[in-house]
C-alpha cells in the first residue's frame, strides 16, 4: 500500500496550508495550547473559523452539494481535518461532535427537509451540537435511558436528565435520545430527537472537571416541547441510530487524533531535550529515550490503524465495530504519554501552567489531567474490549452483561 498522497492532493494539502497561515485568527499564539479563557469565546472563534473555512470551499468537502458541501472526497476532508488539528486543534474542539457525529448521522439517517435544514447551518458554523446521550443511570448502559417524551399534539414532550453533556452550555442543538415507550423491551422504546437548545424548559448546568474548565454539563428537560417533526428516523428506531452515531465517534479520533499525537512527540522531544536530571540531558537517559521510542510507536500504531479505517470508509462502508480498535488506540497510549511526559520533568511536574517555573507553559500538566476522562468518554475501555471480543472477533457474550439483562 502506498501512503503517500498523490500530487493532486499534495497540492491541495499546500494549498490549504497557506490559506489557513491567512485565516487564523489575528490574536491566535500558536505557542500557548490554550488561546481562549471562556469556552463563550471558543465558541465565537469556532464558528468564525467555519464560516471562513466554509466561505472559501474547505467544509464539508465530501458532503454532498444539495447540502451545501464541496462534493469532492473525504479524502480531502482528511486532509484538512488533519492540517487543522496539527496547527490549531483547540478551534477544532467545540465542533467535534457536530462534525463527528451529529452531521453524519443527519446525512445517512435524515429525512430530506432535515438534511436541507441543517446541514448546511452546520456546516457553514451557524450550529455548534451537543450529543444527549448518557444519564445518570444511563453511561455504558445506554440503551437504559429514561428521559421521557411523550407525543401530543405535533410535539414530543420531553422530561428528564442527561448528563456529561459536552459543549452542552455553548451548544445550538443536541442529538437527544429519549424514551417514547417504555412498555416496549429496553432497546426497542427508544427514539432520537433533534432539540433546539433554545427551547423553554432547558435548563444547562456546568460541571468542573479535574483541569479547572468546564467542558460538560447536566442537561435538565422539563416539559420541552420538540416539533415532531424533528424525529430522526422512525420513533423506536433510536437504538439503531444511536449505535450509528457512537461508530462515528469511535472514529472521530483515529485520523484526527494520530496529528495531534504527533505534534505532541515532538513537543515532547523538544522538551526533554531541553531539561536536564541529574545534571544530564533527559534525552540521553535511556529510560527516557525507551519511553520515548514506545509513544513513537503507539502514535504510528493508531496513525496506520486509522488509514486503513480510512480506506476502509473510501470503499463506501459506514463505520463498524472496528472503531473501537481506535478508540482503545488514542485513549490508552495518551494517558502513558502524558504520564512518560510528567516523569521527564521529575519533581518540576507539580507546576501547572501560569507559573514561571512551568515547563511548556504547563501543557503536560493539562494533558495528564484530561486524558483520564478519554478512557470513559466515547465508551469506557472495558465497553469497547467487549466490543471487539464480541462483534469484531465472534467471542461469546461477557458473562456479566448476560446474567444482568436475563
Ligand atoms: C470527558 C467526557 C466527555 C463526555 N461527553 C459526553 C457527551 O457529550 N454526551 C454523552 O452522552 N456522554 C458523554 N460522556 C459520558 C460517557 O459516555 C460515559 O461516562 C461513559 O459511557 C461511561 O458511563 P458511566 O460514566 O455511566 O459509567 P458506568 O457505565 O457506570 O461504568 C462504570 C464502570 O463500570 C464499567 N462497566 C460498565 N459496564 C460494563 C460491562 N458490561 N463490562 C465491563 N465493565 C463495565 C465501566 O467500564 C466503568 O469502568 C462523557 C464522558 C467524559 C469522561
Amino acid at each position: 500500500m502506498d501512503f503517500r498522497f498523490t500530487p493532486e492532493q499534495e497540492a491541495f494539502r499546500e494549498e490549504f496550508i497557506s490559506w489557513l497561515e491567512e485565516n487564523l485568527p489575528d490574536d491566535w499564539d500558536p505557542s500557548r495550547y490554550r488561546n481562549y479563557d471562556s469556552s463563550e469565546e471558543l465558541a465565537r472563534a469556532h464558528k468564525d473559523l467555519q464560516r471562513r473555512l466554509f466561505e472559501a470551499g474547505y467544509a464539508g468537502l465530501h458532503y454532498p452539494k444539495e447540502y451545501d458541501g464541496q462534493g469532492r472526497t473525504l479524502m480531502e476532508e482528511v486532509i484538512v481535518l488533519q492540517t487543522i488539528t496539527s496547527t490549531c486543534a483547540e478551534l477544532r474542539m467545540p465542533g467535534v461532535i457536530t462534525f463527528g457525529m451529529a452531521a453524519p448521522v443527519i446525512l445517512i439517517c435524515g429525512s430530506e427537509e432535515q438534511k436541507r435544514e441543517f446541514l448546511p447551518k452546520t456546516l457553514d458554523g451557524t450550529h455548534i451540537w451537543c450529543q444527549g446521550f448518557s444519564e445518570p443511570n444511563a453511561g455504558s448502559d445506554v440503551a437504559n435511558v429514561s428521559t421521557r417524551a411523550v407525543k401530543k399534539n405535533g410535539h414530543y414532550i420531553v422530561n428528564g436528565q442527561k448528563t456529561w453533556t459536552s459543549f452542552a452550555h455553548i451548544a445550538d442543538y443536541c442529538i437527544l435520545l429519549v424514551r417514547t415507550d417504555p412498555d416496549a423491551k429496553k432497546h426497542k422504546g427508544l427514539s432520537y430527537l433533534l432539540m433546539d437548545m433554545k427551547l423553554p424548559g432547558i435548563e444547562v448546568r456546568p460541571i468542573t472537571q479535574i483541569t479547572g474548565e468546564q467542558e460538560f454539563n447536566e442537561l435538565y428537560m422539563e416539559d420541552v416541547r420538540v416539533p415532531a417533526a424533528m424525529l430522526l428516523g422512525k420513533e423506536g428506531d433510536g437504538w439503531r441510530i444511536a449505535i450509528t452515531t457512537l461508530m462515528f465517534e469511535r472514529v472521530i479520533g483515529d485520523v484526527t487524533m494520530a496529528a495531534v499525537y504527533q505534534r505532541n512527540i515532538e513537543r515532547m522531544i523538544q522538551m526533554a531535550s531541553q531539561s536536564k536530571r541529574s545534571g544530564k540531558a533527559v534525552i540521553e537517559d535511556p529510560i527516557f529515550r525507551q519511553q520515548l521510542a514506545q509513544a513513537y510507536i503507539e502514535v504510528m500504531v493508531l496513525k496506520y490503524h486509522g488509514l486503513r479505517n480510512l480506506s476502509q470508509q473510501l470503499q463506501g462502508d459506514i463505520p463498524g465495530p472496528e472503531g473501537s480498535i481506535g478508540k482503545l488506540l488514542w485513549s490508552e497510549p495518551n494517558q502513558r504519554i502524558t504520564e512518560a511526559a510528567l516523569g521527564m520533568q521529575g519533581p518540576g511536574s507539580q507546576i501547572m501552567g501560569g507559573s514561571p517555573w512551568s515547563v511548556q507553559d504547563g501543557f503536560w500538566q493539562f494533558s495528564f489531567l484530561r486524558s483520564k476522562g478519554s478512557t470513559i468518554e466515547a465508551g469506557t475501555s472495558e465497553i469497547q474490549r467487549n466490543i471487539i471480543g464480541e462483534r469484531v472477533l465472534g467471542l461469546p457474550k461477557d458473562i456479566s452483561r448476560a446474567v444482568r439483562i436475563q
